[in-house]
C-alpha cells in the first residue's frame, strides 16, 4: 500500500524545491511501485541487484532505477545496460568496473561517491583522502560520469549531530565544486527537511511513501 497523500504533499513540497525525489522500492512490491508510478514518478531507487533485475523486467520502461546501496563490483554488470544513476560507489576498483561496464554497453554511467559522514562503523563509504584520490585520477574513468555526492546520516535523535554530518557533506562538495560536481544525495524519510536545508538535491525516500518494511 502506497501513502498517496504523502506522495502527493512530498512532491508538490519538492518541486517548489527543486529537489529530485528517488522513491526507494526496496522490499516492497511490484504492484506498489506501479501504483507510485501511475501517480507520475519515475525515479526509483533499489540496494539488491537480484531484486531490481526481477523489478526491472516487470515494470515500464520509462523508470529511471537508481541504484543506492552497497554494489559488489562482480554484480555491476547485470545493471550496467540500464542504471540511471549508481549513488553508492566507495571504492576506486568499483569506478574502475563501472567504467569497463558502461564501456561495453556503449555508453556513460553517471555515478555519485559515497562520503563516509555517520558516527556509526556499519555504514559503507569513502574518507576525504580516497575522495580526493579517485577525483584526482577520475580521466582514467572516461564511461563514467562523477556528477556529485552521496551520504548517509548516523541513525540518531540527535538532530544537531546529523545536521553536522550533513554539513560536512557539503563542506567538502563545495570543495571540489571545480570538478563539475552538481549533486549531493542525502536524506531519508526520517531526516529529508534537515538534508534539503542543508543543501541535498536528492532526496532518497522509502518508508514515509510505501510504509514501513517488515
Ligand atoms: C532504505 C534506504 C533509504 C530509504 O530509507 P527510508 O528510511 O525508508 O526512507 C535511503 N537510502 C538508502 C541508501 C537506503 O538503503
Amino acid at each position: 500500500m502506497i501513502n498517496t497523500t504523502a506522495y502527493n504533499s512530498l512532491t508538490q513540497q519538492l518541486k517548489s524545491q527543486n529537489v529530485l525525489l528517488v522513491a526507494v522500492s526496496k522490499m516492497k512490491p511490484v504492484a506498489d511501485i506501479q501504483a507510485l508510478y501511475d501517480l507520475g514518478q519515475r525515479d526509483f531507487g533499489e540496494n539488491y541487484v537480484q531484486e531490481l533485475l526481477e523489478k526491472q523486467s516487470k515494470l515500464p520502461a520509462d523508470i529511471r532505477w537508481h541504484f543506492i546501496g552497497h554494489l559488489q563490483a562482480n554484480k555491476v554488470k547485470y545493471i550496467a545496460p540500464f542504471v540511471h544513476l549508481i549513488h553508492s560507489v566507495d571504492k576506486q576498483s568499483l569506478l574502475k568496473e563501472i567504467d569497463k561496464q558502461a564501456k561495453k554497453n556503449e555508453r556513460t554511467i553517471d555515478v555519485l561517491l559515497q562520503l563516509y559522514i555517520a558516527k556509526e562503523e556499519t555504514k559503507f563509504g569513502l574518507d576525504e583522502a580516497e575522495l580526493q584520490y579517485i577525483l584526482d585520477n577520475k580521466y582514467k574513468f572516461p564511461h563514467v560520469s562523477i556528477t556529485g555526492l552521496m551520504g548517509m546520516a548516523s541513525f540518531s535523535d540527535n538532530l544537531e549531530e546529523v545536521r553536522k554530518e550533513f554539513q560536512h557533506l557539503k563542506s567538502v562538495f563545495e570543495k571540489y565544486n571545480s570538478q563539475e560536481l552538481s549533486k549531493i544525495s542525502t536524506g531519508m524519510s526520517n531526516d529529508y527537511q534537515l538534508a534539503i536545508e542543508e543543501g541535498s538535491n536528492i532526496v532518497r525516500i522509502g518508508s514515509l511513501l510505501f510504509g514501513n518494511r517488515s
